[in-house]
């Protein structure tokens, strides 16, 4: 970052502007919506200027700029439409202590104006260093349309109404009031009509304070298979509003950037935590903090329901009657068998998929090994790359066919997604040879489709 963008308090500082044609009108079009004292100096100043002139919008001085004309300035522009005149002005500007701007000369200038997305007080300030004023545009010709015109208003009412807002106890309390001013009764008020936006506030103040204190609450949210993009909404929402995040290691960290800043986050993944104890401890933070009435996400991966440890935790807080609701994700059979171009159940082949894990708390997990040696049988095998002898052995014991296809995904959705094609008869070490670090999930009777697999090898233009 070249630039830092700060904020700043212009109300009684001088900015001078030197130049009176078209580069100037637009800077001043601009610095007319701030509070600064605007001088300008143009020796053939533009009608609009010596119009704002004579309404004491700004001071004109029709003579071109020198020295002493930037005394006690805080910004200067260089709007003289003359690569000569620019940098002559702006020597003795700068020579004088003020920042100076010199439009169209990124080099030579020491702030540049951003982009700006006017709800005044909200103001939006989008700078691209100078590398894309184009996307600059984009960026706020989007924001222009998302952000309602009234928000300016709203935020003027409520910004009066701080003081007021106090009664209600610092923290969660306040923050709810204020978000559901600001998404809800607002909103509301205002389409209305302005008029209709202090009652609505005030009505909301008295709400808020007979509203007994929010009891907490945990949300066990999916996380998915850990591209950001296959998070839910609804997810999304619930760690945009948790007081606590805890989560597990396989959540990835785009995924916990998602989390407000001020959210205690607590990773309960780390090695180190002894599986049994690890259990107890996440049992006792989620009624700890539950109790002190805070809004927590438990985040775990894919959908919690799987191979999760969910219902020890449900009944954890159960046992405190903490309130909570689960937020289904995407388990990460969906995100592996979807890189893979198969689908997990087919007509004609199998009317039935199984979720297996490879093993459990207390080893190596016994399924029904006969009924899953059948022909046209698929599993997706969670935690089973430990586990891969094991399975192999129990299937070919059972007179699985050791053609059978079976399939590993790596990272499925993650930007290191890695498949590795195999049988059953050499799944053990195919998957030992090709040392895997990150979460793998094994599909049994299901290989890449072909057609899948041919189109991520061609080159990208190809495939268009
Ligand atoms: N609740 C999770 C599963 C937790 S068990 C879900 O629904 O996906 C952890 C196992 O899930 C890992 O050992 C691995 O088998 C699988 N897994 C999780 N994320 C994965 C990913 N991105 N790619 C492949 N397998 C994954």
């Amino acid at each position: 970052m070249d630039h830092f963008p700060i904020f700043l308090a212009t109300e009684g500082r001088r900015i001078v502007v030197s130049g009176g044609g078209d580069a100037a009108l637009a800077k001043l079009r601009l610095l007319l919506k701030t509070t600064a004292r605007i001088t300008v100096f143009a020796a053939n100043p533009a009608p609009e200027i010596v119009q704002w002139a004579a309404t004491g919008k700004l001071t004109l001085t029709p003579r071109r700029f020198d020295h002493g004309d930037t005394i006690c300035a805080a910004l200067f522009y260089a709007a003289n439409e003359d690569s000569a005149e620019d940098k002559r002005t702006a020597a003795i500007a700068r020579a004088e202590g003020a920042l100076i701007n010199i439009v169209d000369n990124l080099g030579d200038s020491q702030f540049i104006t951003p982009a700006i997305v006017d709800r005044d007080p909200v103001t939006v300030a989008i700078g691209t260093e100078g590398a894309a004023p184009v996307l600059a545009r984009a960026i706020k010709a989007d924001l222009e349309e998302r952000l309602p015109t009234g928000l300016g208003t709203l935020a003027r009412i409520g910004k009066a109404f701080r003081n007021a807002s106090y009664a209600l106890p610092f923290g969660r309390a306040r923050r709810d009031f204020w978000r559901d001013y600001y998404f809800n009764a607002g909103p509301k008020a205002m389409r209305e009509s302005e008029q209709q936006v202090q009652p609505a506030l005030d009505a909301l103040l008295e709400t808020h304070l007979n509203k007994t204190a929010r009891s907490g609450h945990v949300a066990f949210v999916g996380g998915g298979p850990g591209d950001p993009e296959l998070l839910t909404l609804k997810a999304r929402r619930a760690l945009d509003e948790a007081d606590v995040v805890i989560y597990d290691r396989l959540i990835s960290p785009e995924i916990l950037e998602l989390a407000r800043r001020e959210a205690v986050m607590i990773d309960v993944g780390k090695e180190g935590f002894g599986p049994s104890t690890s259990q107890e401890t996440i049992n006792a933070l989620l009624v700890e903090h539950a109790r002190e009435g805070a809004q927590i996400v438990r985040l775990k991966s894919g959908d919690a329901t799987i191979f999760g440890r969910l219902d020890e935790e449900i009944d954890a807080i159960d046992a405190y009657g903490i309130g909570w609701h689960i937020v289904p994700g995407i388990t990460a059979a969906s995100a592996a068998v979807a890189s893979i171009g198969q689908s997990l159940t087919r007509r004609g082949r199998n009317a039935s998929v199984r979720l297996l894990t490879g093993h459990d708390m207390k080893g190596f997990a016994d399924h029904d090994w006969a009924a899953l040696a059948k022909p046209d049988q698929v599993a997706a095998i969670y935690m089973g790359k430990k586990s891969a002898r094991f399975v192999q052995g129990r299937l070919l014991m059972h007179g699985a066919d050791r053609a059978t296809p079976v399939t590993v995904v790596e990272n499925a959705s993650r930007p290191d997604q890695r498949v590795l094609e195999t049988t059953l008869a050499t799944m053990a070490d195919d998957i030992t040879a090709a040392s895997m670090s990150g979460p793998a999930l094994t599909f049994y009777g299901l290989a890449p489709r072909a057609a899948a697999l041919a189109l991520t090898d061609l080159p990208i233009e190809e495939t268009a």
